[in-house]
């Protein structure tokens, strides 16, 4: 026989309030409650004044049962990195570090957990944060137009006084320099980046061309003042059209690997009354 744990006036509805702990516990996060030995009851006959205790009871039926808190691991391989309360939010981290293109988004995954504990319990934004990793650019030497066999076109003597003043069109990772090639000379500045990165105008002017021009690809070409001209090549997307004018610092297309490319770059040349200048005179 187990210990005596009170009196009830209603089985029934006694047994209903413990059968709901057991099913839903009563916090958050928990998914069932294990209690080893269920209350048995027996018919007493009391004295009328005899009080029943249905509240006692549940309080002790809570104290000798185990919560199980149910929550969701995110997963990085094999390691669980941090805890989350639901299903969807787990799955909204994921989709968030992919949105971002978080390097790690192809090994996350994650799993319902159970456990008599409750881990501490991450929100979204801050999962998000905490597992996003910089995409790595990877670092290739692409082959690229803008090979130039006169000395015409080229200027590998010194810095030229452009008038004006320019800001870096995207940031990347330098994997052609300007100048002297075995084959010619290179008339631009390779600058690898992921594809889709926007490129910005490096100065203010006017767009006057936009478009498909042989080896350079998707190119657009700004002239600014002092007959400076600014070449965009290789793009994904182009948003600047011929004749409009642009604001140093917006985004007039996008990084790709269109025309004589094979990795996405933005080849960058900067031409003074159509001469080629080193751009790493003025930027990079
Ligand atoms: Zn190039």
């Amino acid at each position: 026989m187990g210990n005596l744990f009170g009196y009830t006036s209603d089985k029934s509805k006694l047994q209903n309030e413990i059968n709901e702990y057991i099913k839903n516990g009563d916090g958050d996060n928990i998914a069932f409650v294990q209690i080893d030995t269920l209350p048995e009851y027996k018919i007493c006959l009391l004295k009328k004044d005899n009080k029943a205790n249905d509240e006692e009871i549940f309080e002790k039926i809570k104290t000798i049962g185990t919560p199980y808190y149910k929550y969701y691991a995110v997963t990085e391989g094999a390691v669980e990195k941090l805890y989350v309360a639901t299903k969807e939010e787990a799955e909204n981290v994921i989709a968030g570090l992919k949105e971002k293109n978080s390097s790690n988004k192809d090994k996350l995954a994650y799993v319902e957990k159970y456990n008599t504990e409750l881990a501490e319990l991450t929100d979204t934004e801050t999962a998000v944060s905490k597992l996003y990793e910089k995409p790595v650019v990877q670092v290739t030497r692409y082959a690229s137009t803008g090979y130039a066999n006169t000395s015409q076109t080229v200027n590998t003597g010194a810095k030229v006084n452009l008038g004006i003043t320019l800001a870096k069109p995207v940031s990347g990772v330098i994997t052609s320099r300007f100048g002297s090639r075995g084959r010619g000379t290179h008339t631009g500045l390779d600058i690898a980046t992921n594809k889709g990165t926007a490129i910005k105008a490096a100065a203010s002017g006017r767009v006057t061309y936009s478009g498909t021009k042989g080896t350079y690809g998707n190119l657009i070409i700004i002239t600014h003042s002092n007959g400076v001209q600014t070449y965009y090549a290789h793009c994904d997307k182009l948003y600047a059209t011929t004749g409009e004018q642009v604001s140093q610092g917006q985004t007039i297309a996008t990084v790709g690997s269109t025309g004589n490319s094979t990795g996405p770059h933005l080849h960058l040349e900067i031409r003074v009354n159509g001469i080629a200048q080193n751009p790493q005179n003025y930027l990079y």
